[in-house]
């Protein structure tokens, strides 16, 4: 049958193709728009693709086969993708997947009879302190209750589709900021029309940028960054003035700048908000950043799943065209810089840097060898700068006010605040921007609202699912890159999960192990087999049939990982293992004793909605 493709979608093949210098990158966008109109990938868009773009048929495969939003068969009409990664986990989420497995009545990724349903259980949606949640189709609905769920499955079986209920917009507008909370790339959640130019212009908006390009030199940018202590907020914690001096400044090649939204880590959705609220903010500090850089291209790497804030987005950036934020010749100052959206189509990996650019060269998100870092071979064997959301959102508050005024709201060598997402088993799940260093004890019993139910807290995972856990007496640590270090964990991307007196940490490890053996990328050994053997013994562990050799089998095949694999994600696989054996060590001798888990979870732990 041939391929038809509606004129407004051949329009936009056109216009995604002119945002690259090298065609190959609009592949995945391409892909993931025509599956949207089609409802899958058919054989006929295989072909037209490979032609349009000039690629071998062999390369557009097997980036569909990489990414997992992109299906070759259709879905239903509503399809339903279940997060049951932690911290939907803690809250029901695995009662919600069997209530819509019960209703559709069918195989995952299969279309009901009438066409009208599909459902798959999905990695972390970045929905985390609205859990549980599921997307149908992008559309997100959080703090789903066996009730909530019910109407909202009628409502689609009707063919209405309900407004979507998302805590990102819900809480920040209904949410007075703690009297703990100190609010930078946070000031201007909860205002109405926050995402607007003008109400971005009437609250500092683009008043650093004015600055930084009429008042400052490129090296006074940077020295005032370097003076904040500003570190990337995206994980690794490294200091973002200093990733920014390594651009060379000898070169002729273009050089690129890279904002990291694919945020991914299970635990994590501060990047989200701060783009559906605000994403002027993010804007401004690209361009301040790629003045620093002398670059002149930028490119938002969105993941997929984050449809509607790549709409909100690409609106912002075409406001700030408008206004000349963006352009040729910005504000007068002689320096040209253009940006535009990338959508990513699900794949944790893409998150890690040297996999981000090679997916937005259009090709399966496999991470590079390194060095040379992308300072200086980056996108397209050019020199560029990646950084993440929140760091790159707190450049123009630093630029208005300082880089010591920045310093000073934090802790030594830890400048600034952090967005905390806290999530799990507390009276108020949420985004809090915090000062770096406030103690972890604090952020849960006050400004989370206590444990929720009065229970006692067991363990906290401080920085998403990829670090070591804390235990109960640990919560005195400051939170902050060092405090958190040195208490044995990270704290990566601000993502605290906190854990009460019933949870099954053998469960939750077994959930982990789940994740990464899902999204490792295959290439390296270690990882490839260490995920998938972590996530068989935890499996039979957790249902009661583990033996007595497996405690020690998990720390063996993790330790096996730890620093010998090709990129973080085999560390990132290993380290929570090995502490959840290490810290609850006895719980998984009672899964041995009892031959089943000894916590049983009950319906009682769906969500408490806010
Ligand atoms: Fe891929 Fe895992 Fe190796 Fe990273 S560590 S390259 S994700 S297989």
């Amino acid at each position: 049958m041939a391929l038809q493709l509606s004129p407004e979608l051949r329009k936009k093949f056109e216009s995604l193709k002119q945002r690259y210098p090298r065609q190959r990158s609009a592949l995945i966008p391409m892909l993931l728009f025509a599956q949207d109109e089609l409802g899958c990938v058919p054989d006929q868009l295989v072909d037209y693709l490979a032609d349009d773009l000039d690629l071998r048929r062999m390369e557009v495969e097997e980036v569909i086969s990489y990414y997992s939003m992109l299906r070759r068969r259709p879905a239903g009409r509503y399809h339903l993708q279940v997060c049951t990664n932690v911290s939907c986990l803690l809250r029901g989420g695995k009662q919600i997947l069997d209530q819509v497995q019960r209703h559709c009545g069918v195989p995952p990724k299969t279309a009901t009879d009438d066409g009208l349903f599909s459902y798959e259980e999905v990695e972390c949606i970045g929905a985390c302190t609205g859990a549980p949640a599921m997307q149908v189709n992008y559309d997100y609905y959080e703090n789903l209750t066996p009730q909530s769920l019910n109407e909202l499955l009628d409502q689609l079986q009707l063919g209405n589709t309900p407004s979507p209920t998302r805590q990102t917009t819900d809480f920040l507008k209904q949410q007075k900021p703690h009297s703990a909370e100190v609010r930078v790339v946070g000031r201007r959640f909860g205002l109405r029309n926050s995402a607007a130019l003008t109400t971005y212009l009437k609250h500092d908006g683009y008043q650093g940028l004015e600055k930084a390009l009429k008042e400052m030199t490129p090296e006074q940018i940077l020295e005032e960054v370097k003076r904040s202590n500003l570190r990337g907020r995206g994980g690794a914690g490294f200091p973002a003035g200093m990733k920014w001096g390594f651009v060379p400044k000898d070169t002729d090649k273009p050089k690129y700048i890279i904002a990291n939204a694919d945020e991914s880590e299970p635990g994590t959705c501060k990047d989200r908000a701060l783009m559906e609220h605000d994403p002027h903010q993010l804007i401004e500090g690209l361009v301040i950043a790629a003045r620093v850089v002398n670059a002149h291209q930028g490119y938002i790497y969105i993941r997929g799943e984050y449809r509607y804030v790549m709409e909100i987005l690409d609106r912002a950036i075409a406001e700030a065209y408008e206004r000349n934020y963006l352009g040729k010749n910005i504000l007068g100052s002689g320096f040209d810089f253009d940006l535009c959206t990338h959508t990513g189509a699900g794949a944790y990996e893409c998150g890690e840097e040297s996999a981000l650019m090679e997916s937005l060269e259009g090709k399966r998100g496999y991470p590079r060898i390194r060095p040379p870092f992308p300072a200086v071979v980056g996108l397209y064997g050019c020199p560029t700068v990646i950084n993440n959301v929140e760091t790159l959102s707190s450049v123009p508050a630093i630029i208005l006010k300082g880089g010591e005024w920045y310093a000073d709201l934090g802790s030594e060598r830890n400048g600034g605040t952090r967005l905390f997402c806290i999530s799990g088993h507390v009276n108020r799940p949420g985004l809090y921007e915090l000062p770096m260093g406030f103690p972890l004890r604090r952020m849960i019993e006050e400004v989370a609202g206590g444990m929720r139910d009065g229970k006692k807290c067991k363990a906290v995972i401080p920085g998403g699912s990829s670090v070591p856990v804390l235990t109960a007496d640990q919560l005195d640590t400051p939170m902050d890159f060092d405090s958190v270090a040195k208490a044995g964990s990270m704290l990566g991307s601000g993502a605290v999960i906190v854990m009460d007196e019933d949870t099954c940490m053998v469960e939750v490890a077994q959930r982990i192990a789940q994740f990464y053996a899902h999204e490792s990328c295959g290439w390296c050994i270690p990882c490839r087999e260490g995920t998938a053997w972590l996530r068989k013994v935890l499996d039979r562990f957790h249902s009661g049939g583990g033996r007595t050799q497996d405690i020690p089998l998990l720390k063996e095949l993790a330790q096996n990982m730890l620093g010998k694999t090709f990129c973080p994600l085999g560390d990132a696989a290993a380290m929570p293992i090995i502490s959840f054996v290490d810290k609850f060590r006895h719980e998984f001798e009672e899964h041995l004793r009892t031959g089943e888990c000894p916590f049983s979870r009950d319906a009682a732990a769906v969500a408490t909605p806010l």
